[in-house]
Parts: structure tokens; sequence; C-alpha cells
């Protein structure tokens, strides 16, 4: 039961198993570990010996409904539904991505659930991990002192310091980096160009990284990568500078996922992790498929409402490896359908099932949308201890009325390895073991154009779309560069279907203005930026770095 302990705390009073144990228990010969201290090791695929004749598992996806700034519980979810699962006798897995210490230093909070659902050691998860986003942002800025070396250098390539679509990067949400100029200072100190900084979770390094699917597709992907123009207007790319072997060399150690373990001791690879409002927002392939080939059902999240993670997840992910989905959790809180039915964000915690009534409409558009992918999504209500039992109820009707399966989970407060996800473990079970009609939202072959049109409209609700004067120009240039068949990441507020943050619900009748277009020919996608998304974020006037400290025993205090 949940006594009011942050989540630090009982992550802190839980009991930790050594990390070999954890292996055992997956199935993972400890020869193939790594060690990162007594509770983190990596895992690598070179020296895995896998079962022989084991089907792949099947993979559950956790998606949501549009969230409030808190968010709504996916990680909690996948942790607990995981632990549920385990604990019905199922072999289960868990991949999630690695947290970004730009929003946890901000925010959001951490990315490894809450209460009693944790992947541990959760401080260590959070802060620097085994130094994975120190290699991508290595990687990424040692690609960005080359192209400046080599321009400094006489520029052979003809680089136009003008045109470049590249960016350095740090893993911090920091606004003043944004917009820089690089080079001051005489002919010593570099060539003067203007510059800027991305968060480390929107490097085009980082999705290359969750999408490749061993080292040799990684150095092929990152010598794809188009950093910039020529002067006369050619894709430069990494493998013209030819350095796509070291950044590869950068990133040898960080592309091995990382084994951790819950708190009812289920395994779980932590592994990547682009955002998925400015990327494609779900943890590494190789994460996911070594955890298809250990278990028999892997529990995988994908970030923000299922408009942007888990659209992602199935149009671009799937489409690069065998990881459809068999089943997709949706899920829902009470306090996020008030938001959406119009309640302030300070009055959430009060019973209202009107505003839940109004709300659901934005739920059913989700709910909707997984459907358009051939799947029948469960929906995981997760409880907060502000529901009330007439709210919970009411919702349950309302998604019996709707032909939606749904359960309500009290993972948080009870923990998957209790009974606090019982339910919402066996239908998923149910679900994983039913027929799957997957397939993508578009072919391929439509245009960029038409692909950003399908996907506003289907799952956005949208009329149609609007392209700035830059954008129309970049579609003619995409066509020109032959990257026309790649698939679009959109880039779009995750609070509202439309791209302005404060139309709430399930809105109609609305534009969706794609303000630049950018291809990222190494991860292979085209971004689409709607909107006001930044690609670097900023610090809240009140950071929740304000509460945070480590006591003399070197332990964190007010890490959530
Ligand atoms: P998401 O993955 O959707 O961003 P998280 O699982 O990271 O959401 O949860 C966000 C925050 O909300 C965490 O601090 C977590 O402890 C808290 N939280 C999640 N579920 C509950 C719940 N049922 N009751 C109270 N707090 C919760």
């Amino acid at each position: 039961e949940n006594k009011g302990l942050s989540d630090l705390e009982i992550a802190h009073n839980a009991t930790i198993l050594p990390i070999e144990e954890i292996a055992v228990r997956a199935g993972i010969n400890v020869d193939a570990l790594e060690l990162y201290g007594p509770y983190k090791a990596k895992i690598n695929p070179a020296k895995l010996v896998l079962p022989e004749g084991k089907a792949h598992g099947k993979v559950v996806l956790v998606s949501a409904m549009s969230p409030t700034p808190a968010g709504e519980g996916k990680s909690t979810t996948t942790v607990g539904l995981a632990d549920s699962l385990a604990r019905a006798g199922h072999k289960v897995m868990i991949a999630l991505r690695e947290p970004s210490l730009g929003p946890i230093l901000g925010m959001k909070g951490g990315a490894t659930g809450g209460g009693y659902s944790q992947v541990l050691p959760m401080d260590d998860i959070n802060l620097h991990f085994t130094g994975d986003f120190h290699a991508v942002t290595s990687a990424n800025n040692a690609l960005m002192a080359l192209v400046d070396n080599h321009i400094f250098q006489g520029n052979h390539l003809g680089i136009d310091p003008r045109r470049m679509t590249f960016k350095r990067v740090i893993d911090m949400n920091d606004r003043s980096l944004r917009e820089i100029i690089i080079g001051l200072g005489g002919p010593a100190q570099g060539v003067p160009r203007q510059d800027g900084f991305d968060i480390t979770v929107a490097s085009e390094i980082m999705a290359v990284f969750c999408l490749a699917a061993d080292l040799d597709d990684l150095r092929t992907r990152l010598g794809r990568i188009t950093f910039g123009y020529t002067f006369d207007r050619q894709p430069v790319t990494v493998a013209d500078l030819g350095v796509e072997g070291a950044l590869t060399l950068l990133l040898k150690d960080a592309i091995k996922p990382n084994l951790v373990q819950t708190i009812a001791g289920t395994p779980a690879l932590v592994h990547g992790g682009p955002f998925a409002n400015i990327a494609h927002g779900c943890n590494s392939i190789i994460a996911t498929r070594t955890a298809q080939e250990l278990a028999d059902i892997v529990v995988t999240e994908a970030g923000f409402g299922a408009d942007l993670g888990a659209e992602k997840y199935m149009d671009i992910k799937s489409r690069i490896a065998d990881v459809a989905p068999s089943a997709v959790v949706v899920v829902a809180t009470i306090r996020a359908l008030k938001m959406q039915g119009g309640v302030p964000k300070d009055k959430l915690s009060e019973p209202n099932v009107d505003a839940i009534a109004a709300g659901v409409e934005n739920l059913k558009r989700h709910v909707g949308n997984v459907a358009k992918f051939g799947i029948s999504p469960v929906v995981a209500i997760n409880k907060f201890a502000s529901d009330t039992d007439e709210e919970l109820q009411w919702l349950l009707k309302w998604c019996a009325a709707e032909g939606v399966e749904a359960a309500v989970a009290d993972v948080w407060g009870r923990g998957g390895g209790g009974d606090g996800g019982d339910e919402l473990a066996s239908k998923v079970a149910a679900a994983v073991q039913g027929p799957s009609n997957f397939h993508h939202l578009y072919p391929l072959e439509l245009s960029v154009e038409d692909k950003i049109r399908t996907i506003v409209q289907e799952i956005y609700g949208a009329d149609g779309v609007e392209f700035s004067v830059p954008a129309q120009k970049r579609l003619v240039d995409i066509q020109k560069n032959g990257w026309g068949g790649l698939p679009v990441c959109m880039a779009k507020t995750q609070y509202s279907f439309t791209d302005d943050a404060s139309k709430l619900g399930a809105p109609k009748g609305f534009r969706v203005h794609v303000r630049e277009l950018i291809p990222k020919t190494g991860a292979g996608f085209i971004v689409a930026l709607t909107g006001a998304v930044m690609t670097m974020p900023g610090l809240p006037k009140e950071p929740a770095a304000m509460r945070m400290d480590v006591g003399p025993d070197g332990n964190p205090t007010g890490l959530f």
C-alpha cells in the first residue's frame, strides 16, 4: 500500500537483487554481461547465447491518451503490467527508454515509472546511468567539430556554412543555446557561422542509435546522415566526410542494451531515448529485439499520446524491424479526462463526472486511431488516490458501451508484483493471443505531402495541412534528392491533437501548420515541424532542480 512515500523513497526501500540473478531469470548467459556496478549491466549481443527454436516474443505497446503535463503513467503502467504478467506466470521482459536530464532537472520528472512500479536503481537510471547519452552527445559533437574543421581547413567539399541542418547537442533544457555564433575571434579560431544546440534526445544520432539493427547497420545509417548542403545545394553526408567509422567507434559500447530490474524483480532493458514529440519516441530496436529473443511477452512504451509515440512506433519503427505490436494499451486517467473536459490543473482532484464525460472524446479518438492500425486496444485506467468509485465506474461503463476492453490498474499504489494489475494483465494476455490484423497507416509510395495529410486527417482529425513557404520549397528538394519514399516523423505538441497545445478534447475543423521539413536520411524519416515545437526545450520558472540535493551518504534527495 502506498503510504505517501516519494518514488525515490519507495525505490530506496525496495529489495534490489544482484544483476547476475536477474540475468539468469531472463535466460541471459552470464558471460554476455558487462557489469556497471552490482545492479546494472550491458548485454553484449555478440556473446548472447539464445535458446534454440524459441519463437520471438510478442510485443505489447503501451501508449496513452493526451497527457497532462505530469504524464499519465505510461512508464508506471508498463512496469506494473509487466510485473503483473510475470506474476501470472508469463516469461516477460520490459523495453523502455532512458531518461533525459533536460526534463528531469526541468519539470516532468523521471522516466523510471512511479510508486511500486519502478525500474531500479531509479536514481542511477535517471542520472548518468551507463553513459549512453554521453556517448551519443560525443558522437554528435565530434561530427560537428569535424565539419567545422573541414570548413576551416579549406572546405574542399564546398560545404555552405549557411545551409547546415545539423547542430551541436547537450542533454539539458537550455534555451540560451538555441541560436549561437561560433568561430569568433579571428582567422585562427575557425570560420564564423550561425549555429545552435538541440537537446541530445532530439539528435538524429539518437534516432539512428535507436533504429540500428547492429553495429554494421549503425555505421551505414551514420554514414547516410545529411548534415548540410554544398554551395551548389547538394546534400553532404557523414560518408562524404569519411567519419562514420569514428562515430560508430564512439558508440560501440553504448549500443549494447542495459539490463536492470523492476521492484518486483522483472528484467528490463532500458536503452536509447529519443523524444516522442520531436523524434520517434521509443527505445532502441536492439533492446526490443533482444527482449523478444529472450521473453514470450515484451512490454514496451512509446512516448506521449497515441497520436505521437504510437503512430511513430507503427509507421516508423515497425517498418524497420519486425517489432509490430500484438496488443496496444492506451493509458487513461481520470485526471487527464477532466483536463481534456476543460477542468483547470488545480481542480483535477475534485470529483467531476460531467467533465470526464466531456473529456472522454479525447480518449475515444485515441482508441479509434489505434484501431486504424488493425489492433483493438485495451484501455488501462491508471488509478490515482483522488479518483472516486463513481468516476471509475462511469469510465468502465463507457468503455463497455464502446466495445473497448478496459481495466482499472493500481500498479502505482499496490505494485504489479502485488495484485494491482492482475485484471489488466489477464486482458492484455488475452489480447496478445488474439488475431492481429496489424498494418501501417500509409504506404511509403505516397508523396511526403500526402503522408503528412494522411496522418493529420486520420490521426489528428484535422481538415488538412498548410505548408509554410520554406516547407513547400523543402518538399521540392526532398523529391529531387530521392527521399520521397521515407516515412514521416511528425513533430507536434503532445497536449493536443492540433498543433496548438491549448486546444483540448477532440477538436474538429482545424488545419495543421507545417513550418519546416527536415530530412533525417540516416534515421530514414522526414521530420515535419508543426506549430511551435522546439528541438531545444527551456527550463520552467521553478525547475525541479531547486528541490534536489545529495546527502552525506551519497544518496540523492528530491529526485521525485
Ligand atoms: P509517463 O510515462 O506517462 O510520462 P510516468 O509513468 O513517468 O508517466 O508517471 C509520471 C509521474 O506520475 C510519476 O512521478 C509517477 O510516480 C506519477 N504517477 C503515475 N501513476 C500514478 C498514480 N496512479 N498515482 C499517483 N501518481 C502516479
